[in-house]
This record gives C-alpha cells, sequence and structure tokens, in this order.
C-alpha cells in the first residue's frame, strides 16, 4: 500500500459483501464500498440514507476492510462516488491490490477524469427521477465497449424517453434498462422492450429478489 493511503480520507456510508444485483455482475459476489453525498436528490432514490453523515475513513483503512471482506470485487457507489476528490486516490489503491472495480455513477459528473476503474456503469436519469442536474453528455464519447449505459424506468413516458435516447445518439457500450421495483413495472418493462425488439438489456435488481425487497442482506 501507498506511505500515503493513510492521509488521504474519505466519508464512507458503507462497507459491504453482497450479491451484485444488476447489470451484466449480475449474480457475482461482490464487496461495495458506499461513498456518502450525493448532488442529486432523485425522487425514488432508495440509497437517501447515504446523502449524509456516514463515517471519515481513511483510505488504508477502507483498503484493510476489503482485505478482511475477502472480496476482490469491487463496486464502488453512493451517493455519487466521485464527488470526492480523494476517490482518485482509492482507486489507485484497490488497484494496487488486484482489485476489479466497478463504479456506479448518476451521469452529472465527466468520467474521463478516472483512472483503474474496469467498468463504469453510467446512469442517465429519466423524467421520473425529477434530477436537478443535467446528464453530462461528453460522458457518451467516454464511455467504452466494456462499461454500462443505465437507465431506471418507472413509467411509460421514461420509457419513451430512453428508447428516443438510444435511437438518436451513437452509443458504443452496454445498454441496460432497469424497472423500478414494483410489479407492475417490472412486468411492463419487459413486455414494451420485447413489444419493440429493443437492443438493450433487461436488468431487474436481483438483490431485491433475493431479500424481499431489501437492498442487501
Ligand atoms: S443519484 Fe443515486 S444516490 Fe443520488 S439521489 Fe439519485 S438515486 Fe439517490
Amino acid at each position: 500500500m501507498g506511505k500515503s493511503a493513510s492521509k488521504h480520507h474519505l466519508q464512507v456510508t458503507e462497507i459491504f459483501k453482497s450479491i451484485q444485483g444488476e447489470g451484466e455482475d449480475s449474480g457475482k459476489p461482490t464487496t461495495f464500498i458506499r461513498l456518502t453525498g450525493c448532488n442529486l436528490r432523485c425522487s425514488w432514490c432508495d440509497t437517501t440514507y447515504a446523502y449524509t453523515k456516514g463515517k471519515l475513513l481513511d483510505i488504508a483503512a477502507i483498503v484493510e476492510k476489503v482485505k478482511k471482506l475477502g472480496c476482490l470485487n469491487i463496486c464502488l457507489t453512493g451517493g455519487e462516488p466521485l464527488r470526492q476528490k480523494q476517490t482518485t486516490v482509492l482507486l489507485a489503491e484497490l488497484k494496487k491490490l488486484g482489485c476489479r472495480i466497478t463504479v456506479e455513477t448518476n451521469g452529472t459528473i465527466d468520467i474521463s477524469q478516472f483512472n483503474y476503474v474496469d467498468r463504469f456503469v453510467v446512469d442517465y436519469k429519466l423524467p421520473s427521477a425529477k434530477a436537478e442536474q443535467p446528464f453530462y453528455q461528453k460522458n457518451l464519447k467516454h464511455l467504452r465497449p466494456t462499461d454500462e449505459l443505465k437507465f431506471v424506468i418507472a413509467n411509460r413516458k421514461d420509457y419513451e424517453t430512453a428508447k428516443n435516447f438510444i435511437e438518436n445518439n451513437n452509443i458504443k457500450t452496454k445498454v441496460i434498462f432497469s424497472p423500478r421495483w414494483h410489479k407492475r413495472t417490472v412486468k411492463a418493462v419487459a413486455n414494451w422492450i420485447v413489444k419493440d425488439s429493443l437492443p438493450v438489456r433487461y436488468s431487474l435488481q436481483l438483490h431485491k429478489v433475493i431479500w424481499n425487497g431489501a437492498e442487501k442482506k
């Protein structure tokens, strides 16, 4: 570990091991590092507890916790994990440890400033989210084929907006349509995708299926 790791700090809500519930890595054991704070307040946010508080941890302690949990498949999430300046230091230290790193970000921040990330999962916020900040459009050109552009869909208007967006932009990455966790939406989104033969991947929040609507074990 770099000597400097203990001099750098991040505000952390929680670090835990669970099953990745969404996207290409769905079903894989994963260590989640949830950083505190978000620049958005999505209407249906299910991690409001990560907006404030948390614990100030030095990066060496975060890396130690990851070692102790024993799973180097990492998901750095939030809140919005790219808001804290020293996230760059954490990414470097996790990579030194040999981690495979996924970063889940809300789409408003320039991802091109961050190295060592194996997969970005970038959200595009749809009307139902009522996001206060727009999508950072230049991210589209930085998305690699191994990354994911994710649309969380709560209703038909969201679906149409997402569909128009992928039809009108030259998207070179994987596209994920994830329904909000509601019985009717889960079925409806699947039906709409099939009807339109849309070239996207449908992704259910598997952790909520396993743990009955909860985010984790
Ligand atoms: S970006 Fe994520 S953490 Fe932030 S308000 Fe929206 S859903 Fe919640």
